[in-house]
């Protein structure tokens, strides 16, 4: 059998996907922690000015910046070419079937889908066209559908969608095939308490088997029309709520993405959780970005190995991921967090998190 490379969470979004409110929420958060320099300087400098005068700082920000942003002018075909470039380049998986999973975000923040249903079919679209070349290699992708359940009227409009997009037969897939759910809660999903739509949801993903990864971090886009948007969006997003989900949902298969960005008050509940749960993970995206962090997970599962309490160990339950093209804001390319992750990782520890484990949380042949 072919070895196997999983990225669990990327995106192929692009900027014509992303409300223009959004789209500025985020700029001006970035600016606003790169900007406090320019208060020591009392007049104006040109902006070709400050992007040197932050390089000579070894602030890598604006470049990062400049960079993220050209990537999500591409269109979603050519996210792909630069996808199998970048791979491609990658000479330690060379022979490997890789699969990438990207990850569709729910980004209405009000009643309309029009965007939403836009990412789905320009995904599907840049698949098809892209796929002789993707096949030929050896990249095989398999989207997650973002979803919000409250968008819809009612079950039955909200079963309808689901069963439009999913791949629900597990013995049958095809190149391209949606086979899970992602949910974004700081944008307006609620995991809890439950509601007659999200529990819909999470009955039809443990009836049907269908993997879901949720954002779960401090973070990320916020739905600006919250009363105080950060804080809300925090509160809505903290794994305690899953806590509650998975009492009555034990056997969800769930992937709590980011490693709760290993803050305080979140990894704690994420690592419980995984450990106490067969079907619950976590994924490494946009934390392999900077060694230190890379460090500090691999400190985390020595500790758990050492420790050796709860039903799962967390080696078992950590996905590979990268959280491309968003983590452009961090890192170079997707080359070099990929490169890098396999440098600072044993073999054998990132075989398990991009290979074995991902297979065991999707819970299907690919
Ligand atoms: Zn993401």
């Amino acid at each position: 059998m072919d070895k196997i490379f999983f990225d669990c969470h990327l995106h192929l979004f692009n900027i014509d996907h992303i409300p223009l409110s959004l789209q500025i929420q985020r700029v001006v958060k970035i600016l606003n922690k790169i900007l406090p320099i320019t208060n020591f300087i009392p007049i104006p400098i040109p902006v070709s000015t400050l992007s040197r005068l932050l390089k000579l700082m070894g602030n890598k920000s604006f470049d990062h910046i400049i960079n993220t942003c050209d990537v999500l002018e591409l269109s979603p075909t050519d996210l792909i070419d630069r996808l199998v470039a970048d791979l491609n380049k990658v000479k330690k998986i060379k022979d490997y079937k890789k699969i990438l999973l990207p990850q569709i975000i729910d980004f209405e923040v009000s009643k309309p889908t029009e965007k939403l249903l836009n990412q789905i079919v320009d995904l599907k679209n840049a698949l098809t066209k892209s796929q002789a070349k993707l096949v030929k290699n050896k990249i095989f992708i398999y989207p997650f559908l973002g979803i919000d359940p409250e968008r819809f009227e009612n079950n039955t409009q909200q079963a309808a969608f689901l069963n439009n997009y999913l791949n629900l037969d597990k013995s049958k897939i095809h190149f391209g095939d949606f086979i899970g759910i992602k949910l974004y809660p700081p944008l307006g999903f609620q995991i809890y308490p439950f509601t007659e739509k999200n529990e819909f949801l999470y009955k039809y993903c443990c009836d049907h088997d269908i993997p879901v990864t949720c954002h779960c971090c401090k973070g990320g886009f916020v739905n600006p029309n919250y009363k105080k948007p950060d804080k809300d969006g925090n509160k809505r997003t903290h794994p305690d709520n899953w806590a509650k989900v998975l009492e009555k949902y034990p056997k969800l298969r769930l992937n709590l993405a980011h490693f709760g960005n290993l803050k305080t008050g979140w990894l704690k509940p994420v690592i419980d959780l995984v450990k106490k749960y067969e079907h619950v993970y976590t994924d490494v995206s946009y934390n392999f970005d900077q060694n230190k962090k890379i460090k500090k997970i691999i400190r985390l599962v020595k500790q758990d190995h050492k420790k050796k309490s709860g039903k799962y160990s967390l080696e078992d339950k950590i996905l590979f991921g990268t959280d491309f093209s968003v983590v452009l804001f961090s890192s170079d390319s997707y080359y070099d967090y990929v490169n890098n992750s396999l440098k600072m990782c044993s073999s054998q520890f990132f075989h398990k998190i991009s290979g074995d484990n991902a297979l065991r949380f999707l819970g299907r042949d690919l």
